[in-house]
This record gives C-alpha cells, structure tokens and sequence, in this order.
C-alpha cells in the first residue's frame, strides 16, 4: 500500500474496503510507511543537531508491533506509566533508551522503574526527596513547568500556571537545597507542554526557560523539549512548521551548547506526530435514521473505541469510502452506545447507504489506546500494513475477554 498514501487514491480505498470485508469491523489500521514517513520527516529536520534523539510517546499508541516498529527505526521511548515501560522492554527498546516521565505516581512505582534500568523524569520536589534519600548514585531527569499556555485548550495544554505537572521554575531554589541535601545528580531537563500546539514560539519559549536553569547544573546529558507537535486533521489544517521550530531550535541549541561547554543531546518526544496519520478506523453503517431535523448515519462503534471527537471535541475526517462517487449530502455520524456519541456532527458526505464502509481518519494516535469495554462491547482488531502486505496485530475481543478477571461468587 506503501506508495498509495493518499486515501482520495481509488486503489488505496479499494485496499481499505478489501481489509474491512477481511478482517471485519469495526477494524483500526495502521500504515507503517506513514509512521517511518513522520519519522524520517522529523530526523531530516533536526539532521543540524549532534545528539539528536526522538523518543516516541507510546501512550499515542501501545501495539507491541507499532513499538517494535519504531524500535527498529531507531526510535527511544517516552513512557507514563510502568506498564509502559514494560512493554517497552518487551517491544525490545534497551532500558537506557526508555524514559519514564509518570505523574503522581507512586514512589514504589518510581523504584520499580529503577530496577529496570530507564531513565527516570521526576515532576514534583515530593518524589525527589524521597528518591534522593536512597538512590544518590542514580541521576534523574527534572521536569520542569515553564508556565506557558500552549496547546489548543486548557484540556490538552499542561505547561501553564495552574497545571498539575512538573516542577514550577520557581521552586527551583527548593530543587537545588534537596539536590544538596541528598546528593541526587540530575542528568536532563524536561518540559511538555501539551498536545496540538500551533505556535512555533511557544516552544522557543519554553527552551529559553531549560536553557536558563540547566546553565546552573554543570552535569547533564541532555534537554527534553516534550511534544506537542500538531498535525492536520482536516483539509488546510494548521500544522507546527516543523522547518521553522528546526531553523530556529538548532541555532539556539547550538549557541547553549557552546554556552554550557559541552555538547548534549537534544530529544522530542512525539505522540501523535508520528502515529496519527498512519491510522485508518474503518466502520460499517448499520442504519440511516431520518429525524425531522437531521439524517443520522449510525455505525458499529461508538466511544468505546474511538473517544477523541467526543471527549475532545476533536475533528476527524469521515469519508464514505463504498461510495466515492455519491452525491455529497449532510450527515451526522453517531456511534451505537447509549450515550451520546457523535463522531462528525452535520458533515457533508457522499451518499450514505447501510452497509457502507466509512472511514475515521488520524485514527492512529489515542484512538484505540483510549479504548474501553462500555456498553460490554468487544474492543475493536487492529491490523498494520507492513511492506506491502497486511498483518493482524490485535484479534478482537470475545466474550471470554470480557469475562476474564471476573470472580463469580454465590449469591
Ligand atoms: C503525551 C505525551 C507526549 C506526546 O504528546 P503528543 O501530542 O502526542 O505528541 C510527550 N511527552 C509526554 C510527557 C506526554 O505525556
């Protein structure tokens, strides 16, 4: 499929429906060209850096085989929770590639982490106290808060004032009096500031503020600058223009590296940049249902498995791929849980028959990793195109699955 990029392509839509007539649906898709695409894309970018290291951001996606993928492409791995990191190991990242940058976990969970090997990323002055007591000889990461609103709302922005993560650059004077007192070393600063951001400048911003405090701290190995890279959901959507963040990203790393007198590596840590284009949601329509205000199109899916447009109220394109060629009318496409959930509210489709295939599109990032069992639902298969050819990646569920770590006792 590799050369068959673009969905309006008749070949590539005739793959899409011949995938759904053999796996099923509702059935996730992944293009693994797409994902080494963005990855190159961003590598090439940053080519002007020295050390320069992109660490995926697995919570975007979890599939074993989209770790694997990435592994392969040289990627490291950026990780929130231990579950994360363990499947980082099993995708066979090294540990030394692995950062777990977790918040409000437990310190338990923290020492786990530990006795794996990664590197660690401590976002709240709490952890590092307590860290420092008995891991003197393990140099960590500091996530700091540069107090930046970025992002495209206060749900997906982090960095700002009134955010719960990383460690205020205000506080940094308490930082220095734990460091001392424990002997803790830090190895790397950190900071994101959340997802979709459109302006380049906060960015810019938000590395003037880890240059001026990792100046202070002689050690380190390198400065994490997160994620937040936007990615187009729609035709003429803005995107972050990664050529102007590199342009102006490299000078200023360059000049704080002569600064600082040492050369460190600099990392991003990309989610959606590198998965959500490659991904494909395909969907069957159950029934067109007239209303006396609107022509609904319900479909076998629903919030359960893919919860973006409804918990973010995020835009993601509908095409009615089993009839390109239809007359294009409005249609409101919902899900079949009880609830309402609304995937595109009066969008102009081409004719919408039952039992037509429709496809969601950027479905390749906290898609399926934000699914659920609502409604008892199964949990949709996920299949990756892989040099030409398609592979099963994720059967999908069964009633066994729902039932698993059910205990019935004697009532
Ligand atoms: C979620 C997350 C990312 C990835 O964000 P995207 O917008 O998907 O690129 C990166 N770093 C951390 C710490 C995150 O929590």
């Amino acid at each position: 499929m590799n050369e068959l990029e673009n969905i309006s392509s008749p070949v590539y839509r005739e793959q899409l429906i011949r995938l759904g007539k053999k796996y099923g649906t509702p059935l996730y898709i992944y293009d693994s060209f797409k994902i080494e695409k963005q990855y190159i894309k961003m590598k090439n970018a940053f080519s002007g850096v020295k050390c320069f290291r992109i660490n995926y951001a697995c919570k975007a996606n979890t599939n074993l085989n989209v770790l694997k993928f990435l592994q392969k492409l040289g990627s490291g791995l950026d990780t929130v929770s231990i579950q994360e990191v363990e499947l980082g190991l099993k995708a066979g990242f090294p540990a030394k590639h692995i950062i777990f940058t977790p918040n409000c976990v437990s310190i338990q969970e923290i020492k786990k982490a530990v006795s794996f090997g990664v590197r660690i990323n401590i976002d709240n002055l709490s952890i590092l106290e307590q860290f420092g007591e008995d891991h003197t000889d393990y140099p960590v990461g500091i996530r700091i808060n540069p107090h930046i609103m970025a992002g495209g709302n206060s749900k997906i922005s982090v960095g700002h004032v009134d955010s719960k993560f990383g460690i205020s650059y205000y506080q940094i004077p308490h930082m220095k009096k734990i460091l001392k007192n424990t002997g803790l070393k830090i190895e790397g600063f950190h900071m994101h500031t959340g997802s979709d951001i459109h302006d380049v400048e906060s960015f810019l911003q938000g590395a003037k503020v880890l240059f001026k405090i990792a100046l202070d701290f002689p050690y380190i190995d390198y400065i994490d600058f997160g994620s937040g890279f936007k990615v187009p959901y729609r035709k003429n959507d803005i995107k972050t223009d990664l050529t102007y963040l590199s342009h102006s990203m490299t000078e200023k790393f360059k000049d704080f590296c002569k600064e600082y007198g040492k050369t460190v590596t600099l990392i991003f840590e990309p989610g959606k940049f590198l998965v959500s284009e490659s991904g494909y949601f395909l969907v069957s329509v159950n029934v067109v249902k007239q209303t006396p205000s609107t022509v609904f199109a319900g479909v076998d899916s629903g919030f359960n498995h893919f919860l973006r447009p409804m918990f973010y109220d995020a835009y993601h394109c509908i095409e009615n791929i089993s009839n390109p060629n239809g007359r294009f009318r409005f249609y409101t496409v919902v899900g079949y849980i009880c609830e309402s959930d609304t995937f595109g509210l009066n969008r102009k489709i081409s004719e919408i028959r039952e039992g037509d295939f429709l496809c969601i599109k950027n479905a390749g990032a906290y898609c399926f990793s934000m699914s659920s069992n609502y409604n008892s639902r199964y949990r949709p298969s996920e299949v990756m195109i892989l040099k030409g050819k398609d592979f099963l990646i994720r059967k999908r569920e069964t009633m066994q699955d729902l039932l698993r770590n059910i205990v019935e006792i004697q009532i």
